[in-house]
């Protein structure tokens, strides 16, 4: 590990070398006060990229000058739009271009997705999750067991952290799984959790849900572009995330969707179809007979919404260029850095976010905790806040800087 400083010399030192730091030049950073600011909140909406308006222009341009035609005749036809984004989200979560679409928004697509891999039977039907996981993730799964006519209080298992822990061990996470196999259809978790930023061995409960027959599945919304993700080899059954947290696609902009290539092929699956995922070949013959389309994009419904896939197929393309092996690794020094300039700040911070976790610190806060995040606000920082008790940062290797971090320090010792 690095040996940290806790001054402005040395944290330009490191931005100096830093392979990735020209990449700030290519987003807006909101101000504060009139200010530039410390924008630590990319694991909710990531910044704006400069080239999504003229990605954005050159859609409507299309669409102002070919109508319809631009389905063919656009600079970037829009009858197979989504494969403009397939290789390059495949990377970003370690997939082969076939394994993944980008349709939909998230909730919408984890609910196609269950449709298909939460086949509950008379005795397996249960869903392993962790506790207090994300709300939309909690309701879909709620709605789920219900829509099939079970009781969710008996069909879903949360794992939650042992007394006095913040996070959950992958012991305990494994122990569930043993425990519950013979009643257990679906394990479903995130790859990160928001709340304590915690990265789950996605390797390890994805094996021990296998070895029972159980499939598994995952909600990488604060993962993708975060972690190094290896979902093909990891052998996970599917997975979905948002395009618009650190994938910095805009709010509400499009979703990503994995199907393991075991899947690519199985007409027999149960799922919700739509025009869009029909055999592409066919797809315009407008025949009777519903045949899914190979791989992920035999999930498709709709056509593609293009205007925000434009977004997000310009910012894709920025992950192309860095690749997340080199974002990976600069998170990595980056959020040490943060938790070592957190703890040098002598305010007493108690950071539950363990060493396994992407570049999202949470701070657990006392009774004055929207004080301080008051004061973060008001001296130019860009946090988050989430109930009960917890502030977020996120310095994410795309566009903060060992500056950024220094600087919160320095903000937190005037507190
Ligand atoms: C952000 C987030 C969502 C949001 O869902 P949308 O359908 O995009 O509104 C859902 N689940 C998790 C785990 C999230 O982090």
């Amino acid at each position: 590990m690095t040996q940290f400083t806790n001054t402005l010399e040395f944290a330009k030192s490191l931005d100096a070398h830093d392979v990735l730091a020209k990449y700030r030049q290519e987003f807006y950073f909101p101000k504060l006060n009139g200010k530039e600011a410390i924008y630590l909140t990319g694991n909710s909406l990531g910044l704006q990229p400069k080239t999504a308006l003229a990605a954005l222009e050159q859609e409507l341009e299309d669409w102002k000058n070919y109508g319809v035609e631009g389905h063919f005749h656009g600079k970037n036809p829009w009858f197979h739009y989504h494969k403009f984004l397939t290789e390059k989200a495949a990377k970003v979560v370690g997939a082969l271009p076939h394994e993944v679409v980008v349709m939909n928004n998230l909730t919408v697509n984890l609910h196609l997705m269950m449709v298909s891999f939460y086949r509950p039977t008379a005795t397996r039907y249960k869903i392993i999750m962790e506790a207090g996981a994300f709300p939309s993730d909690q309701y879909a799964m709620e709605s789920q067991v219900r829509f099939h006519g079970y009781n969710q209080e008996d069909a879903i298992i949360e794992i939650a952290p042992r007394e006095g822990e913040y996070h959950l061990r992958t012991e305990d996470i494994i122990d569930t799984i043993n425990k519950n196999a013979g009643e257990t259809a679906l394990i479903m978790f995130s790859g990160v959790q928001y709340y304590s930023g915690q990265a789950f061995n996605m390797e390890a409960i994805t094996a021990a849900g296998h070895q029972h027959g159980i499939t598994v599945g995952f909600d990488l919304a604060h993962a993708a572009g975060n972690l190094l993700l290896k979902l093909h080899d990891w052998n996970v059954d599917f997975a979905v995330w948002c395009g618009y947290k650190y994938l910095n696609s805009g709010p509400g902009g499009v979703s990503g969707v994995f199907v393991n290539e075991r899947f690519a092929n199985a007409p027999e699956l149960p799922r919700f179809a739509g025009w869009w995922g029909h055999k592409e070949s066919e797809r315009f013959l407008m025949k009777k007979g519903y045949i899914p389309e190979y791989g992920a994009a035999g999930w498709q419904l709709s056509n593609a919404p293009v205007l925000t896939m434009a977004v997000h197929n310009a910012s894709l393309s920025i992950f192309e260029e860095t690749g997340m092996e080199a974002l990976t690794t600069k998170s990595k020094t980056l959020t040490a850095y943060l938790q070592y300039v957190l703890e040098q700040s002598g305010k007493g911070l108690k950071i539950i976010t363990p060493e396994q976790r992407g570049c999202q610190l949470s701070i657990l806060t006392d009774a004055n905790g929207k004080a301080l995040f008051e004061h973060l606000q008001k001296h130019g920082i860009i946090a988050d806040w989430r109930e009960p008790n917890v502030i977020r940062m996120a310095p994410t290797p795309l566009y903060n800087s060992f500056e950024d971090v220094w600087r919160v320090g320095e903000v937190l010792k005037g507190y």
